[in-house]
């Protein structure tokens, strides 16, 4: 008397499919780290309580040639803020190094912005404000502060979930200032921040 031929197992099937499934699973995720490796945040980017009220970023630029975090503190105060009203200010080398991000107490505090004014004051209730120091009226800004700008907007747009097409620029909501000027060329930030 002969043994019956062993049955395939069904279970072995499933366990086949499994491991295929997470073989893929792990390829695609190893595809996606290789396109866009995590952008290592620098000291004052994490905030200790994150908010998630955060949609969009607005750009800006100082519309002088010279300052920093300190120097528009001290502006915006005069104007009869209570603080610095943007969230990051990134420099042009002359209060601060070039390219470099400061952190505003906004942003530790994730406290709403004070820049971009708008009649139900959404972009400022919603709105990551970024300035860049400069004259973009005037010149370009230089391309570390670009380079700086896009690893800021890039980890920002990761971290908080914010697609590329809600960076806007501030005349770009208004209306009604040209500001970060003439020579700022945001769809060139949303390559940079795509790539
Ligand atoms: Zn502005």
């Amino acid at each position: 008397m002969s043994n019956p031929p062993p049955r395939p197992s069904h279970s072995s099937g499933i366990v086949r499919l499994l491991v295929l499934f997470f073989i893929g699973v792990a390829a695609v995720a190893a595809w996606r780290y290789e396109i866009h490796p995590p952008i290592r945040p620098e000291a004052g980017w994490v905030p200790p309580h994150p908010s998630n009220r955060w949609t969009c970023i607005v750009i800006h630029h100082s519309g002088s040639d010279a300052g920093g975090a300190d120097r528009f503190d001290e502006w915006h105060r005069k104007r009869g803020w209570d603080e610095l009203g943007y969230h990051f200010v990134i420099g042009n080398g002359t209060d601060t190094a070039m390219g470099q991000v400061e952190v505003g107490p906004r942003w530790t505090e994730q406290k709403h912005g004070a820049h971009t004014k708008t009649d139900d004051e959404y972009y400022n209730q919603h709105g990551i404000g970024i300035c860049l120091v400069g004259n973009f009226d005037k010149y370009p800004p230089n391309p570390k502060q670009m380079e700086s700008l896009a690893r800021l907007v890039k980890y920002l747009c990761r971290q908080y979930h914010i697609p590329v097409s809600h960076i806007y620029t501030h005349g770009g909501i208004t209306h009604k200032t040209d500001c970060p000027g003439k020579y700022f060329d945001l769809a060139k930030l949303k390559r940079m921040v795509e790539r």
